[in-house]
């Protein structure tokens, strides 16, 4: 049975009438909901660390910036929009002795709840309203009328009047506009992770670099190597997106698809999804968690090892060289 979609009408604002909305954390979700919920005529106040570039752009949007301690005195309903990794220690410092039986905790991504680094107070209703997009996204769309669409769910505390507001709240950053669709913590946690380490970052870059190495290693120039294992990925990619995989097939040439049907489950093979059942194992049992947290507790040495070895990997440079070909395509160089 497919989900059932919540739209504008299933919302209603005016739960958020009244109420004080704090955004901790001015970044690319932060900018987003903070101006997007005061162009719906909430009472938004934002936190950020003075001195940072997104403070100066809170001010520069009309915002006067507080800390999250003081944010959180002031609202009842409260935003954890910093980065993932860094809000347990911010929760601990300034947040959880700042809420009060009746506020409502809201975050965009369910890890630090669903992993339990949050020690909620009792009577504080936790929800999940996510975008299915980034926050320039939120904003741009929504200043065009449209919105992108959320995600929801209960958390810790909260009740069916939770599910109302979290529906209040993405109504007032655009998300009924497009529509919004009801989940678990664990299911937006698990499934996000297990995408973004199987397919969407861990699974394509892996499948690139094997390919790239492949060609190199038998002769073959980098530059062609790079564009065709690298640079047209964003062709198939746009047309999967644009109309799914048969429209991809559609697109390309015949004997592409024939290619596509007969070699691509001699690449992921039965071998490989036992091995993806085995990472979403780690994931559902918390041990990609715990050892995530750990690493960043131990100050990320093997991150940022691992990070350094990455963008020395020579696809990086021969891409370089490439994109500075190729002007329309807007190259980013970090
Ligand atoms: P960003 O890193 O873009 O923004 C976080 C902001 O918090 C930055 O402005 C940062 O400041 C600020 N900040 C850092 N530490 C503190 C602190 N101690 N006190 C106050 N402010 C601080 O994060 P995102 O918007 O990407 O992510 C926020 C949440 O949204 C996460 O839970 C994420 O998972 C979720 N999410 C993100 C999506 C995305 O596409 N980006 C999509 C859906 C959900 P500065 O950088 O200036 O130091
Ligand atoms: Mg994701």
């Amino acid at each position: 049975m497919p989900a059932e979609v919540y739209y504008d009408k299933d919302a209603d604002l005016g739960l958020l009438k009244g109420k004080t909305i704090a955004i901790l954390g001015y970044g690319s979700q932060g900018h987003g909901h903070a101006q997007n919920l005061r162009d719906s005529g909430c009472d938004v106040i934002v936190a950020e660390l003075e001195g940072t570039p997104n403070h100066e752009q809170a001010v520069k949007d009309g915002f006067k910036p507080l800390s999250a301690a003081e944010a959180t005195r002031k609202a009842h309903i409260i935003t954890i929009l910093l980065p993932d990794e860094v809000q347990a220690d911010v929760f601990r410092a300034e947040v959880r002795d700042n809420l009060a039986p009746g506020k409502v905790l809201v975050c965009a991504h369910g890890f630090n709840v669903h992993f339990n680094q949050f020690k909620i107070p009792d009577g504080v209703a936790t929800i999940l309203v996510a975008p299915k997009g980034p926050g320039h996204l939120v904003r741009s769309e929504f200043v065009k009328g449209g919105g992108v669409p959320c995600l929801i769910a209960l958390g810790p505390g909260a009740d069916d009047k939770s599910r109302k507001v979290a529906l209040a709240y993405a109504k007032g950053i655009g998300g009924t506009r497009a529509g919004v669709l009801e989940t678990t913590f664990a299911e937006e946690v698990e499934t996000d992770l297990f995408g973004e380490q199987v397919v969407l970052c861990g699974g394509l870059t892996a499948l690139i670099k094997a390919g790239y190495e492949t060609l190199v290693e038998a002769g073959y120039q980098p530059e062609m190597a790079y564009f065709e294992c690298m640079h047209e990925v964003k062709l198939i990619v746009d047309l999967l997106y644009q109309g799914g995989m048969n429209y991809m097939r559609y697109s390309v040439s015949n004997t592409a698809e024939y290619g596509d049907y007969t070699r691509g489950p001699r690449i992921v093979t039965d071998e490989t999804k036992a091995e993806m059942r085995r990472i979403l194992a780690e994931i559902r049992k918390g041990e990609f968690a715990r050892e995530w947290i750990l690493e960043n507790k131990a100050g990320a040495a093997s991150f940022l090892a691992l990070r350094r070895l990455e963008r020395e990997h020579p696809i990086e440079e021969v891409g370089r060289r490439l994109r500075r070909l190729m002007p329309w395509i807007n190259a980013k160089e970090v």
